[in-house]
């Protein structure tokens, strides 16, 4: 028999043990594991039908939806490889991504279309409305009715061929295509389950909720632990703090994955007042530095278990993981871990020369795991400097500690050199963070005449003003001297991107123009 690959293997078991079961919920539609797997047959087939060979890559653009989760699953019995592309993004950069993955197929969700539209005019992709036809657009369930009429037969897949690529969040640059293969995502399951920590093990009550975009691995990791576990996960189009405290209190949520951001968001909206918190069990939280004050009022607040994840869209998600018995909330030094490498992975970390330091150095952190990509789409020099024998460089500063929990630190590229000496940015923001009159901070390097680089704080006053010389002198108390900013800048936002993470590059720009700063 062909073999259908190791995610088409699992939904055909999820479909027989728990086919009644929901596998997500959205809105009204709620889909059944049977009825994942054989619409997803069904798409698979319709995906050959219409033309695609194994290999050919499958857009995605909209919000979250549970028909972007099918289309994973066909494209994994059918041998291809979907390519979800961020609504947020400006048009600009999606006809960008578009044009990068070379998509044979776009789904797009009504919206979107006019945008799709205009993005493919170069790459021209055929495009099938994700919901209902619209103009020159076929709709989804007609698509896919094609697939059940047709008698294509499912290729055998190679499990070790990419099945989901996943564009990097452009933090720090342009994007990069990460090409995740089935054994990566699969490799996902054992690692989680093997930790043996309580937090992995998915009771068949657990309802799982999706709100981070599934372009994002938080968005599409997390939906695939759900459905490895074979819970329900209802799926919100989009993060929406209202939403989600409704859902919280009225859907039996038990598990969530947020970013720090998307947490002071819940934590902030009226509406947290009056909602049940009572049904979850854990909020599950990573992809940026969590300032310590922030992640101690989340525990009080929800009083659910806390589960730190560290990883990168490259190790298909979390690699490192902190679990809720380490997040005492007395402030202990643990807390401000993220974890240790779960069961599979090891980690290592390097000086420049790439040879391991000893545990309490800092230096770049990498990783060894079974969920590693295969390497970036089209970027041959990216995937040689970034894999090397197997280690993935994160790019990320950090340390070790005597047992083995890590200390990420910030991204290299964020560092701050300043008077010869290494400050790094979320240390600064976490204290600042701290200070009642900050409502969100951003520290950045600015070049400076006499320290090289003057470490900047840009501040989003909570309501009301921020007075500059009181908040250096609550730096002053709390940071060693070098580490204190030397200048306040206050802004009414700060930019971010669609996975909630602050663009220093963006703000440190303006002071840089035309300069060459060492590092970046
Ligand atoms: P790009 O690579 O395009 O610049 P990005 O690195 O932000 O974007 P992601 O793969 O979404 O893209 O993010 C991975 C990075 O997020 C890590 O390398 C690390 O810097 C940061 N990160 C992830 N988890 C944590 C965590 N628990 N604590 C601190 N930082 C984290
Ligand atoms: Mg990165």
């Amino acid at each position: 028999a062909p073999s259908p690959g190791p995610i088409g293997a699992m939904l055909s078991r999820l479909a027989e043990e728990r086919g009644t079961c929901a596998a997500f919920e959205f809105g009204e539609r709620v889909t059944s594991y049977a009825q994942l797997h054989a619409n997803s047959d069904a798409a698979a087939r319709a995906l050959l039908a219409g033309g695609c060979r194994p290999g050919a890559r499958i857009g995605y653009l909209g919000k979250n939806n549970d028909r972007y989760f099918e289309l994973l699953c066909a494209a994994a019995k059918a041998g291809m490889v979907i390519v979800p592309i961020g609504w947020r993004l400006t048009a600009p950069e999606i006809a960008f991504l578009i044009a990068d993955a070379e998509v044979d197929l776009l789904f797009v969700e009504p919206a979107f279309h006019p945008i799709a539209l205009a993005a493919s005019e170069e790459a021209a992709p055929n495009i099938i409305s994700v919901e209902q036809a619209v103009a020159e657009a076929p709709g989804y369930e007609e698509w896919r009715a094609t697939g059940i009429a047709g008698a294509m037969v499912l290729p055998v897949v190679n499990p070790d061929e990419p099945v989901l690529q996943l564009y990097t969040s452009g933090t720090t640059g342009k994007p990069k295509g990460a090409m995740i293969s089935h054994h990566n995502i699969y490799a996902l399951r054992p690692i989680c389950a093997a930790a043996g920590l309580g937090w992995d093990q998915w009771q068949v009550d657990d309802v799982s909720l999706v709100t981070m975009p599934v372009a994002h691995i938080s968005g599409s990791g997390w939906g695939l632990v759900g459905l490895y576990n074979g819970a329900k996960s209802i799926v919100l189009p989009e993060f929406d703090a209202a939403a989600i405290l409704h859902a919280v209190t009225t859907e039996n949520i038990s598990r969530i994955f947020l970013v720090p951001a998307a947490i002071q968001a819940v934590l902030r909206h009226p509406d947290a007042a009056k909602s049940d918190f009572s049904r979850l069990r854990y909020i599950l939280y990573g992809a940026s530095p969590i300032p310590l004050d922030l992640l101690r009022e989340a525990i009080e607040v929800f009083g659910c278990g806390f589960v730190q994840n560290y990883g990168m869209t490259e190790t298909c998600g979390t690699v490192v993981a902190l679990p809720p018995e380490d997040h005492t909330v007395d402030g202990s030094q643990r807390m401000a871990s993220a974890g240790r490498a779960l069961p599979g992975v090891t980690l290592r970390v390097v000086d420049e020369r790439l040879e391991a330091v000893p545990a309490g150095t800092t230096g770049e952190i990498l990783i060894h795991s079974p969920t590693t990509m295969v390497g970036y789409w089209r970027r041959p020099k990216a995937t040689a400097e970034a894999l090397i024998d197997g280690w993935m460089r994160t790019g990320d500063a950090g340390y070790l500690d005597a047992d083995g929990y890590l200390f990420v630190q910030d991204r290299l590229k964020d560092m701050i050199i300043s008077g010869g000496e290494n400050v790094y940015p979320a240390e600064v923001e976490s204290a600042l963070y701290a200070h009642p009159d900050v409502a969100e901070v951003a520290v950045i390097g600015v070049p400076d005449e006499r320290w090289g680089e003057a470490v900047t704080a840009v501040v989003v006053p909570n309501g009301g003003t921020i007075d500059s010389g009181a908040l250096l002198l609550w730096a002053r108390e709390r940071l060693a001297s070098y580490k204190v900013p030397k200048r306040v800048i206050v802004r009414e936002s700060l930019p971010r991107n669609a996975s909630g993470k602050v663009l220093r590059r963006e703000l440190r720009e303006p002071f840089w123009a035309g300069r060459e700063r060492g590092i970046n």
